[in-house]
């Protein structure tokens, strides 16, 4: 959608600066959708060069005494945010479900797992603490200490609005360093409520910043000298040219791109349990999540007409509907674009030759004609040469593959070019640890769907879904967001003569 100048009847999202709404210099905005009713329901602003000129001032001078304040008090400030975003938990996901469209207690679990990070940080007394060895010669001591970075930014997709900022911005900021966050600008109004709420729970002003914008603003951030390092969560396009942006600007770089999850489904596995995981895990959140399933492998004779039986009758009674009913398990997409693309992609998948057993492209809901709603699809005879196999769909649909045994199975997602999350159910333990231990991916689930880690463990995917060194969150996140910088001491009279060879021990 094409930004353009404000109109003065429409809500207005503003940026969130040193604690309060921060409107910049720049006229551009963004319109903001309902994706349920198709219509506009705020304009978003869209931020230049000049206002992160102005942020970033601010942040650094901010960042200088956040990382000097204690790391007790920085905990308890995390502490009590994690407090108020509890009691906030039910405005935040209305906020989430009414511009992406998922459906309210889906949102819930988008806040309740950004929560999650949020409490993993609160350790930070313990998670940043050094190493020291003591007499490393004689009167000679050696400490490390990790510091924080300074003033750091995160990149944000549209299909989390709260758990990937809380992801990065929890983390960056127990760990001493101030963060601007760029949400997306489909669905910017819950960063900022997490910002406010951030200020109520004691958090110092220019520490917890939002910034609204699009590729311009972001082309800012990576060119900043004063920001240190970029996290980025999106698509793989985008989260490429953000490595290359910020590295190449000497920033360190951390950036999650887009995903094709497998789940194998092996002969023995139970088979209401797998079709139970894969109508969660193809279907929930309308399949914008980036580890959805929508690829399940039909392991030896028999197990795809098993899950097929099992898969038709629930994809057929799967309620479609606005994302505020709490009848609905599936609301819209998040814009009119992905809605019709994903439809592009099913029409694709037919010409390529994939047996489309539910066909859901022309669902429309009554009353919300205008909604940006599709159908749930589900292919089978699904071939590894298919480009709809090869790319991601983002969209409510399962591609059946089949194979004939495990190794050919295993295969599928070692050699796709994404590694983001693969999972594989199954009752033979060989079958899982092998798997586990070789799949040339991230993250795996045995006899469970959607292996996200929890926040004191790490998230991140490899090849083409993952680009730098460091995972999000867990002890992967804080080192990310700090350096190491190590100590020799020595505390004595004796300090020898002057010596011009190298100094080693003995
Ligand atoms: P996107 O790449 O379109 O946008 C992500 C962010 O980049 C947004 O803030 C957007 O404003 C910005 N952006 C978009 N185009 C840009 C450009 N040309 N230059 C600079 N910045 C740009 O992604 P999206 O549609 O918001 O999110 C969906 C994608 O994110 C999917 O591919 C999904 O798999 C992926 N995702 C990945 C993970 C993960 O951890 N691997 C998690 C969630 C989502």
């Amino acid at each position: 959608m094409e930004p353009r100048q404000g109109s003065e009847d429409m809500r207005e999202i503003h940026h969130f600066v040193g604690g309060k709404s921060f409107a910049g210099t720049s006229k551009r905005r963004g319109p903001v959708m309902n994706p349920t009713t198709g219509e506009q329901q705020a304009e978003v602003m869209l931020a230049n060069a000049a206002d992160l000129d102005h942020v970033c001032a601010k942040a650094e001078e901010a960042a200088r005494a956040w990382a000097n304040t204690s790391v007790i008090t920085r905990s308890r400030v995390m502490s009590k945010f994690q407090a108020l975003l509890w009691q906030h938990k039910t405005e935040l996901a209305t906020m989430i479900a009414k511009e992406h469209g998922k459906v309210l207690a889906d949102a819930e679990g988008d806040v309740v797992r950004g929560i999650e990070a949020v409490e993993f940080s609160c350790g930070i007394p313990h998670l940043i603490k050094g190493e020291y060895s003591d007499g490393v010669s004689t009167n000679v001591d050696m400490y490390s200490m990790r510091r924080p970075l300074g003033v750091v930014a995160g990149i944000t997709p549209f299909n989390f609005p709260a758990m990937i900022p809380l992801w990065m911005m929890a983390v960056a900021v127990a760990c001493g360093n101030a963060i601007i966050i760029k949400p997306s600008e489909k669905d910017p109004t819950c960063p900022v409520r997490l910002a406010e709420l951030f200020m109520e729970a004691g958090g110092p002003e220019h520490i917890f910043n939002v910034m609204h914008g699009d590729r311009e603003l972001v082309e800012a951030i990576l060119a900043h000298p004063t920001i240190q390092a970029v996290s980025f969560v999106g698509s793989t396009p985008v989260a490429r040219a953000v490595y290359a942006g910020a590295t190449a600007h000497g920033k360190r770089a951390q950036c999650m791109g887009g995903a094709k999850n497998h789940l194998l489904v092996m002969p023995d596995a139970d088979m209401d349990a797998a079709t139970n995981a894969l109508m969660g895990a193809a279907y929930g959140s309308a399949g914008e999540r980036c580890m959805a399933t929508p690829v399940a492998v039909a392991v030896g004779k028999g197990t795809a007409e098993a899950l097929i039986e099992r898969l038709q009758p629930r994809i057929e009674a799967l309620r479609i509907g606005p994302s505020m009913d709490p009848d609905s398990d599936m609301g819209p997409l998040v814009t009119r674009e992905h809605r019709d693309k994903v439809k592009s992609y099913f029409d694709m998948a037919v010409d390529e030759g994939s047996d489309l057993l539910i066909d859901g492209r022309e669902f429309s809901l009554q009353g919300y004609e205008n909604g940006y709603f599709i159908g749930a699809c589900l292919f089978d005879n699904v071939k590894p040469g298919m480009t709809t196999y090869k790319e991601e769909i983002f969209g409510p649909s399962l591609q059946i593959v089949r194979a004939d045994d495990f190794d050919q199975a295993a295969k599928l997602p070692s050699d796709h070019e994404y590694g983001n999350g693969t999972a594989i159910f199954t009752k033979d333990g060989r079958f899982a640890r092998q798997f586990a231990q070789h799949v040339n991916v991230g993250m795996v689930g045995i006899n469970v769907p959607i292996p996200v880690p929890l926040s004191f463990h790490t998230f991140g995917g490899w090849k083409a879904s993952a680009f730098g060194g460091h995972n999000q969150h867990g002890m992967e996140g804080v080192r990310f967001y700090t350096r190491v910088k190590t100590i020799t001491a020595r505390w004595d009279d004796n300090f020898g003569d002057a010596q011009f060879i190298m100094p080693t021990h003995g």
